[in-house]
């Protein structure tokens, strides 16, 4: 395979290449292939981004169609059709079977963006500044956001500049099992001389993906959301990553049964890998004045056609849902025993998570990579989070047939005992 000239002109920022420096054509399902015909099951799935696979042949024929049909591609924020169907969309299969009554922001197309949005409408609709935040949070790397975002790797890549308007409080389980964090944050709002300015908003990932897919408890959440709501203040949930299905439940908050007032997809609202972002806010929130917060790719009207045509297939009953968590448990079964054995092994290890978004913590960066390595040459793609990329991620496509499920746990077992053979 010839990579000479990726390696010679793309910026050393680049990351995923590193991990699989091979060239890929071609993609279905849960499947890629590589330039020199090898099929990888894929376990990364973009990051959360192709919740519905690789070309999902449903969403393939909407978005031919529309094409082919010559549907308006680019149209700033004018309304149009395509825009149309998907709120109605929205509005029909997943506001209202919820109970939930959101205005709609279309942003940019990426997650960055959508929370950029989201802190900066808290502020403007509380008039205050600060945005809480948690310990491993990651919410994208523009600056607004990258000022919530815990990771010093990002955090330093500002060249010196100081990133602002942010509080981190110990997320669920940071200061070990028997503390709950939220009696600190519960304590220094009650505290006049506890140096926390009052928030605008709490930003939470209800589980945290690139943090190392740690799931905040449900009571927990359930807590924040009153603690929120006690003290005025705006909870916004960062589901970019756990949204779309992804915890077994289309927005992952509902699992602790709370209503965010601001949320924030991205990812895999698109259902096709297309950029797209919204953000959802109660009704009362939209404060914003026309044009106040723009940009030239506001609602991307191809990503429009695949995401309604998702909702529309997949989530008019709980069948998918139910299938997803079902998968989960299999997910969930397969890595306890992985940890069993690595912990067996003398390399300690625990599995977690929510849906199908799981994950191993191995404890130690270079165990996680070994690990991955070898399932690369075994034929799985799948990726490590955490602080210190110690957490081996399962986010592989939720749509992924049970041969192809299988077949990629069976890749990830043998790998984790052959990687210390
Ligand atoms: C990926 C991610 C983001 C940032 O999205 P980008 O499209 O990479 O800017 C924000 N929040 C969470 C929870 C994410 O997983």
């Amino acid at each position: 395979m010839q990579t000479q000239i990726l390696e010679r002109m793309e910026s050393e920022v680049r990351t995923y290449s590193r991990s699989f420096p091979i060239v890929f054509t071609k993609a279905q399902g849960a499947r890629l292939t590589a330039e020199n015909g090898r099929e990888y099951i894929d376990f990364l799935a973009g990051a959360g981004t192709l919740n519905y696979g690789h070309n999902h042949p449903k969403l393939q024929e909407a978005l031919v169609e529309y094409i082919t049909s010559n549907g308006i591609v680019h149209g700033l924020d004018m309304w149009t059709a395509a825009k149309r169907d998907y709120l109605e969309t929205l509005e029909e299969v997943i506001f209202k079977p919820r109970g939930l009554d959101y205005k709609v922001h279309l942003p940019g197309p990426t997650g960055t963006n959508a929370v950029e949005a989201a802190i900066r409408l808290a502020r403007v609709a509380k008039g205050r500044h600060n945005i809480v935040t948690f310990t491993n949070g990651f919410h994208g790397v523009t600056m607004g956001a990258l000022a919530t975002t815990g990771n010093r790797k990002f955090r330093e890549a500002t060249g010196g500049i100081p990133t602002q308007g942010a509080s981190f409080m110990p997320f669920d389980g940071y200061l070990g099992e028997d503390t709950d964090t939220l009696d600190y944050f519960e304590k220094l709002l009650g505290d006049k001389s506890g140096g926390l300015d009052v928030p605008a908003g709490v930003i939470v990932e209800t589980v945290q993906g690139e943090g190392g897919i740690n799931p905040a408890g449900l009571d927990w959440l359930k807590r924040l959301e009153s603690i929120c709501r006690a003290h005025d203040i705006l909870l916004i949930v960062d589901d970019i990553q756990a949204g779309c299905g992804r915890t077994g439940k289309f927005f992952s908050f509902e699992h602790a049964d709370i209503v965010p007032d601001i949320v924030t997809n991205s990812k895999s609202l698109s259902a096709y890998g297309l950029p797209f972002a919204h953000v959802l806010m109660r009704p009362e929130l939209d404060k914003w004045k026309p044009g106040q917060y723009n940009g030239t790719f506001r609602g991307f009207n191809m990503a429009f056609v695949t995401a309604a045509a998702a909702l529309r297939h997949f989530w008019s009953d709980d069948r998918f849902e139910r299938d997803v968590q079902r998968k989960g448990r299999i997910v969930e079964e397969r890595f306890a025993r992985i940890a069993a054995s690595l912990t067996e092994m003398g390399h300690p290890a625990s599995e977690r998570g929510r849906g199908l978004m799981r994950g191993i913590d191995v404890r130690d960066g270079d165990i996680a990579d070994k690990i991955t390595s070898k399932a690369f040459e075994n034929g799985l793609i799948i990726e490590t989070a955490g602080q210190d990329g110690q957490v081996v991620k399962c986010l592989c496509p939720l749509v992924i047939s049970d041969e192809d499920l299988l077949e990629g746990l069976d890749i990830l077992e043998r790998s984790a005992r052959e990687a210390f053979a």
